[in-house]
């Protein structure tokens, strides 16, 4: 089958394209590098059934390779999804959300493609239901700092049913709860590799606020198992993706000092504004559903991401510690160990 891959250099959206390429599949992958890197993709460019096309996909889709062939599946990922990226980019970030779903719903529509949107837990805003099942409307901030991802999310979502419903679109939306792994950005701000890094610097790790928050972290490769596996069904709701196997961010510090030292000291610093105090994915509909469920244990797939942090950071020397996006060394790209 031929796919279009939004935001196919960002780490999700580049361990979906690894696996699409080894299935046989051809992949048409677009990505304004605005927080991906080219490096993630580097080693599929000579494979003749991949092609890279640098591109942001909130400017009209007139791109003539892409109407060459057909399209059989659309999965837009190309969006913002580290709070500081958004933070620092909340214009990028709502377009991203309106705009580009909307040019690739409309890229599935003229080519009668399943469409996928990759949607986020974020929709469920701090949450007053927890477990976050599907049928919870969630509490957003509409006027927050998060709420250029949380309502450009919801919106897209939103704009997916309506295609669904006005022109038969057969689509679907997966609710990506924290997932983690290699590729991700070293310095994107997100909790997985800033403490990585910090430990690896032998810095204090930043705990923001007494870390009583609680987050479910969900290993890549178990992830795109479960794009692939809704991107086959008909199910047009949202369906959660995530690891139901809650902790604070105490404790996944401790974690992380487990792993490199007690040594590693502990720093507090003020709570962001409208961080979620708990979160983990009800994943009942995806396991009835998609027969999915996560099999990557958080001790081993973290292995495998800090040896791969390891890695590029040897390669590369200390990644900057910025959370600007354009700051950002880009990473060489390296092996990444499969979990499987
Ligand atoms: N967090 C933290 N220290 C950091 C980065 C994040 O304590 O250096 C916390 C953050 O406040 C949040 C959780 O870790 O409660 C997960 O944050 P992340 O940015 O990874 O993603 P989010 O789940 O907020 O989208």
């Amino acid at each position: 089958m031929r796919y279009v891959i939004s935001g196919a250099a960002g780490f999700i959206g580049s361990h979906l394209c690894d696996r699409l390429i080894k299935e046989g599949h051809q992949v048409l992958a677009l990505d304004n590098l605005i927080t991906g890197h080219q490096g993630n993709i580097q080693h599929l460019l000579g494979n003749p059934n991949f092609e890279y096309i640098k591109f942001d996909v909130c400017q009209p889709l007139k791109i003539p390779s892409i109407d060459k062939f057909p399209v059989h599946r659309v999965f837009h990922l190309a969006s913002l999804a580290s709070p500081v990226d958004y933070l620092s980019h909340p214009i990028e970030t709502l377009e991203s959300g309106s705009t580009g779903t909307r040019n690739m719903l409309e890229l599935a529509r003229k080519h009668d493609a399943r469409f996928l949107l990759t949607s986020t837990s974020e929709c469920y805003g701090d949450p007053l239901q927890h477990p976050q099942s599907e049928t919870y409307w969630g509490n957003v901030n509409p006027v927050g700092l998060r709420s250029c991802y949380d309502e450009s999310k919801r919106y897209a979502e939103a704009l997916t049913m309506a295609y669904h419903r006005t022109y038969g679109t057969n689509t679907n939306i997966a609710r990506i709860f924290n997932t983690y792994g290699p590729r991700m950005a070293l310095n994107d701000g997100r909790v997985v590799p800033a403490f990585v890094d910090q430990a690896l610097r032998g810095a204090k790790l930043t705990v923001f606020g007494d870390g009583s928050q609680t987050r479910s972290f969900c290993y890549v490769s178990d992830l795109v198992e479960g794009l692939l596996r809704l991107s086959e069904s008909d199910e047009a709701y949202p369906v959660n993706l995530g690891n139901p196997v809650e902790m604070t961010i105490m404790q996944f510090a401790n974690t992380i000092r487990a792993y490199f030292g007690d040594h590693l000291e502990i720093e507090h610093k003020p709570l962001p504004s409208d961080d979620p105090k708990v979160r983990r994915p009800d994943i009942g509909k995806a396991k009835r559903i998609l027969n999915w469920e996560p099999r990557v244990p958080l001790d081993e797939g973290l292995k495998i991401t800090i040896e791969y942090f390891q890695k590029v950071t040897t390669q590369n020397g200390a990644a900057p510690h910025s959370a600007m996006a354009e700051n950002r060394t880009a990473l060489e790209p390296v092996e990444v160990p499969s979990a499987s």
